[in-house]
């Protein structure tokens, strides 16, 4: 298996002083992976998810995804790489409220410059996928949590990013939800979608990842095989 995300002796410093948010931290993601970071909070698992979503910059060490070094990207080339190899889940879902169903999934899209037609059928097949087909024309204020999170799921797959990531995807959700949110991502692990997910769960975490990372302080303290408590 080659390896889609590579981390290599990353830390990251939001302040001079104190500890790092990430301390020396190597992780590696395989293509059609799917791995879950767990940890208390504060021990750097958004920041991980983060780094490796180009949406920050390691202090030192590399991020590698998809064979590109992403603290080498100019602020233009990484945000290209944003809309192109990665789509992001987040806990409070982040949809547009002034924007339909279809209108949210089709924005990153729109924003990649996918010609219509072509983005029209991915989110309808997308949304047909997930259970949304009836709520194309719905506000995101008429829909229940859980599906606002699967209008996010299709959202971050608009465009087919080879990584999915999900930052605690079943926080904000009651549990029947969580586990019906839980279910679509091993679902999409299982079609060869690369997964690294955040989770506080650990049901979630046996349930969808074949790998678990643990962070503590910064640090990678544990690699375990999903389904084996530590
Ligand atoms: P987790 O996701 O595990 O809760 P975070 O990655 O959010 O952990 O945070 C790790 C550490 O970095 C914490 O001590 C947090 O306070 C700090 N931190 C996170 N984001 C910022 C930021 N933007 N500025 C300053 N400190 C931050």
């Amino acid at each position: 298996m080659t390896e889609l995300v590579r981390l290599t002796g990353v830390s990251k410093r939001y302040e001079t002083t104190g500890p790092p948010a990430l301390d020396e931290v190597s992780v590696e993601v395989g293509t059609g992976a799917a791995v879950a970071v767990m940890g208390p909070s504060g021990s750097g698992k958004s920041t991980l998810l983060n780094l490796v979503g180009g949406l920050d910059r390691p202090t030192s060490g590399t991020v590698e995804v998809a064979g590109e070094d992403l603290g080498r990207l100019s602020e233009k080339r990484l945000a290209v790489f944003r809309r192109t190899h990665v789509g992001i889940v987040f806990q409070f879902f982040h949809l547009l409220d002034d924007l339909t169903v279809r209108d949210n999934v089709l924005l990153p899209a729109q924003l990649a410059g996918v010609p219509p037609r072509t983005a029209r059928a991915r989110a309808t097949e997308l949304m047909d996928a997930l259970g949304l087909g009836e709520k194309a024309n719905a506000y995101p204020a008429r829909l229940s949590g859980g599906q606002r999170q699967r209008v996010a799921i299709a959202r971050a797959l608009v465009n087919r990013p080879a990584l999915l990531l999900a930052d605690e995807p079943t926080g904000a959700v009651d549990a029947r939800t969580g586990a019906q949110v839980t279910e679509i991502l091993r679902e999409l692990n299982r079609d060869g979608q690369t997964l690294l997910l955040v989770t506080h769960d650990r049901a979630m975490a046996d349930r969808c990842a074949g790998r678990v990372v643990e962070l503590s302080d910064g640090r990678v303290v544990a690699s375990t095989p999903a389904g084996v408590s530590s």
